[in-house]
């Protein structure tokens, strides 16, 4: 089997691999449209964030702070 079409998942961009933020890079098809479960901030989340049940970076950053709200 050909390396790369094994290889997708590792090739997914990131919206920000220096950050350590798990939300995917907005694209065409997948436009950051969303808004957050949480904190319900409009336009902060893409459908494959979604899909991941991803919130905003903002409640990661809070949930990973041990902060609730
Ligand atoms: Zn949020």
């Amino acid at each position: 089997m050909p390396y790369e079409d094994d290889d997708y998942e590792d090739r997914i961009q990131f919206a920000d691999p220096g950050s350590g933020s798990a939300l995917r890079a907005a694209s065409k098809s997948n436009p950051r449209n969303r808004p957050c479960p949480r904190c319900g901030r409009k336009n902060v989340l893409t459908p494959l964030d979604v899909a991941h049940h991803y919130v905003c970076d903002h409640c990661a950053n809070a949930a990973e702070r041990g902060l609730d709200y």
